[in-house]
């Protein structure tokens, strides 16, 4: 069956998030427009994946555990996975390799909220940066816990494999890219020729709650559920 989904959007924990993309705001605002799926990626951190999970169960959207983690190399990776224990495992290690502290007044407030919309703490590390895994770590680590990688945005000028690596490793075990601007992709492909051999997606990566998508991307699936979005991936 056909799918439609946004796999990339933010919520108050990102220090760039709008604090409106509480967990009821972006479950709603997903069913509003429509959405069979989404995700939640915020930067380094999936501490508001829990609260989100909870309500989608609730409302019949389904959420898929993930993270944008920044590398070593400044590249952003959404790493999705098949249940909130392997995603909070992965998280753990995430931690122990970023280092430094946020401020809120210059960065934004990093906001964990529960499936009340209540703030329940801040995190007080520095989301925003990196952490100290290069790419090809982070694709290994991710797989090894059952999860998969894609990187982001590889249609930008900043924070992109393609503009920090120069190119996609070959031998990385990625199956999947994103791109922001879908109307850029025969562009992109006449650039990079291997961009040919990855499917690609597209997602919304929205920061506040009007950029979520509308039923605009549409995946083929054999089952509804966490999992028959992740072999697609
Ligand atoms: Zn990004
Ligand atoms: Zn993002």
């Amino acid at each position: 069956m056909n799918i439609a989904l946004d796999l990339h959007i933010h919520s108050a924990l990102s220090p760039c998030g709008d604090n409106s993309m509480t967990p009821n705001n972006i479950i709603n605002m997903a069913n509003l427009k429509g959405l069979d799926a989404i995700a939640v990626t915020d930067h380094n951190s999936m501490e508001n994946v829990p609260a989100v999970m909870k309500l989608g169960s609730k409302k019949g959207m389904i959420v898929i555990p993930g993270m944008e983690v920044q590398s070593r190399e400044e590249v952003h990776l959404l790493c999705y996975f098949g249940s909130i224990e392997q995603a909070l495992s992965f998280q753990h290690t995430v931690y122990r390799n970023l280092e430094g502290e946020n401020n809120p007044g210059f960065f934004g407030e990093q906001l964990i909220m529960d499936e009340m919309d209540k703030v329940t703490g801040h995190n007080h590390g520095l989301l925003i940066g990196s952490v100290n895994l290069t790419v090809e770590q982070i694709v290994d680590l991710a797989g090894g816990m059952g999860g998969r990688v894609v990187p982001a945005h590889v249609d930008r000028k900043t924070y992109s494999i393609i503009s920090n690596l120069g190119f996609i490793p070959p031998g990385l075990d990625i199956r999947s890219v994103e791109v922001s601007r879908p109307e850029d992709i025969y562009r992109l492909l006449r650039q990079h020729n291997r961009l040919k051999l990855y499917k690609i997606i597209h997602s919304s990566d929205a920061h506040r709650l009007e950029d979520i998508l509308e039923r605009k991307f549409f995946m083929e699936v054999e089952e509804k559920s966490i999992s028959g979005i992740l072999a697609q991936l």
